[in-house]
């Protein structure tokens, strides 16, 4: 049995009952078989064992007090895994349906995805099954003190630094960065996403939604394409689809749903971006009032029919597995020509298959929203640096970082013959200097 294949086999067997990582690991791993080949090395060095496997794994309970004075308790999670490059750096995700498997394949992917940007980030990812819908600002609160009590212990500047995911905004890291600051007396670059007076970063809020864009508008543009006149479907109407909502207008591609978790809008004159930012943002309401608002607009009950819409351009920013098999065969026969993730792991394996034997350009999530997490590598140099760049300093960066990663991951595929395959891509450019790191550092 090859190397490959008998990690993934271990790792399925010694980690029963986390689909999710075992769907994460599958993807990276067998896109590294070519690598693999060439360094036997890596093998004696029980390296892929090593790679799979988290430095650490942290589980804690969230105890607070609701509103109605009952004591409600969460679990709380911190997965460690990958120091080789840098300190661990990934979001917290607050949402009912976290578990170990789904922070474990956001914690793998992002070791990868870390790498890609060329900054001295290591891989970590984090959350609770918390769901901050329908809480008072004083719950949330009281959440995020109770949970940052506990997390205090394992973070810090130059060993940890979590950011948001869904269900964390600024709101929320406002929250943890102040229990952090009041327990450890630091005003550190601890946490990444903070507010623009503590220590922020312009364009973090907008980066990852804009990254997605620049690197697609890059894949367009070695294609003698662009985005000018694309008819573009959205999923998820957060923080990654907004930006890359306005981002992409502005570069003059039409816009013609998104959604939330209940159900999507369609307007065929275009999303108008401020009602949908009023709507989610303003009044944290839902998606549905913007067909009250906004004539000729219709609303859909259930998520999935978005796919069926005809585009030329997908950009899935929502959740993992958004889109299956049967949403990809329907993208493809109406005529999608880009696909690129906002949001982590929302294809399925098959949808991917289906997408890259249309010849679909697929940018794969570790590559394609990779923008966040380096604006926010951005944000720790100027944290450390103790200085603030302006708005056009540091998109700028984020524009070239993201050129960068679509050349690199070319460059990968066409290295081992697998041109336009951005998929293995992505994971070959991401392993190699992370696999190097660790080489260098022994058996640890
Ligand atoms: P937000 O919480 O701001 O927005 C999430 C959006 O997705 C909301 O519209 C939400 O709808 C919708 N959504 C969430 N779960 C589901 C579901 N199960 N079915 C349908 N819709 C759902 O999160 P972000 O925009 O920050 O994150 C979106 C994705 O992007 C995630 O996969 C995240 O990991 C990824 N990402 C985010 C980065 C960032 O910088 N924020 C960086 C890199 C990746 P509703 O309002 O109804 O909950």
């Amino acid at each position: 049995m090859k190397y490959v294949e008998k990690v993934l086999e271990t790792l399925k067997a010694q980690n029963p009952n986390e689909p999710e990582f075992h769907q994460a690991a599958t993807e990276i791993l067998s896109s590294l078989q070519v690598v693999i080949e060439k360094h036997p090395e890596y093998e004696k060095a029980g390296l892929l064992e090593r790679f799979v496997e988290p430095e650490r794994v942290v589980m804690f309970r969230v105890p607070w007090v609701d509103d109605q004075g009952n004591v409600q308790v969460n679990k709380g999670y911190r997965v460690q895994f990958n120091s080789a490059i840098g300190p661990y750096k990934g979001g917290l995700r607050f949402h009912p349906s976290v578990n170990l498997s789904i922070i474990k394949f956001l914690g793998l992917e992002q070791i990868l995805k870390n790498s890609l940007t060329g900054l001295p980030i290591g891989g970590g990812k984090g959350g609770s099954n918390f769901d901050p819908k329908g809480k008072s600002d004083r719950e949330i609160m009281a959440f995020c003190q109770s949970f940052m009590t506990e997390l205090q212990r394992h973070i810090g500047q130059d060993t940890d630094v979590p950011a948001g995911d869904i269900g964390v905004g600024g709101r929320e890291i406002g929250f943890l960065f102040g229990q952090y600051k009041r327990i450890r007396d630091e005003h550190v670059g601890v946490l990444t996403g903070r507010g623009l007076t503590y220590g922020g970063s312009l364009v973090r809020t907008e980066a990852t939604g804009y990254g997605l864009v620049y690197i697609t508008a890059e894949a367009m543009k070695q294609r003698n394409d662009s985005f000018e006149g694309k008819t573009v479907v959205i999923s998820g109407s957060g923080n990654v689809a907004i930006y890359a909502c306005q981002k992409a207008q502005s570069l003059g591609a039409k816009v013609v749903a998104m959604y939330d978790s209940n159900g999507y809008v369609y307007d065929p004159e275009g999303i108008k971006l401020d009602v949908v930012r009023d709507i989610k943002e303003v009044k944290r309401g839902r998606i549905k009032e913007y067909a009250e608002r906004v004539p000729g607009a219709v609303y859909t009950e259930g998520c999935k029919g978005i796919w069926s819409l005809p585009c030329d351009v997908a950009l899935p920013c929502a959740t993992q597995n958004e889109i299956d098999e049967a949403s990809a065969e329907l993208l493809v026969k109406n005529g999608v020509k880009y696909v690129a993730e906002g949001a982590n792991m929302p294809s399925t394996l098959k949808a991917i298959e289906v997408f890259q034997n249309a010849g679909v350009v697929f940018l794969p999530a570790k590559a394609a929203n990779a923008g966040g997490v380096a604006t926010s590598a951005l944000e720790m140099a100027q944290s450390s640096q103790r200085l603030f760049w302006t708005f056009e300093e540091v998109d700028k960066k984020l524009n070239d970082i993201m050129v960068n990663i679509y050349h690199n991951i070319d460059k990968a595929a066409k290295k081992y013959g697998m041109e336009g395959n951005y998929v293995a891509g992505a994971n070959i450019a991401g392993f190699e200097k992370v696999a190097e790191a660790m080489m260098a550092h022994g058996i640890v």
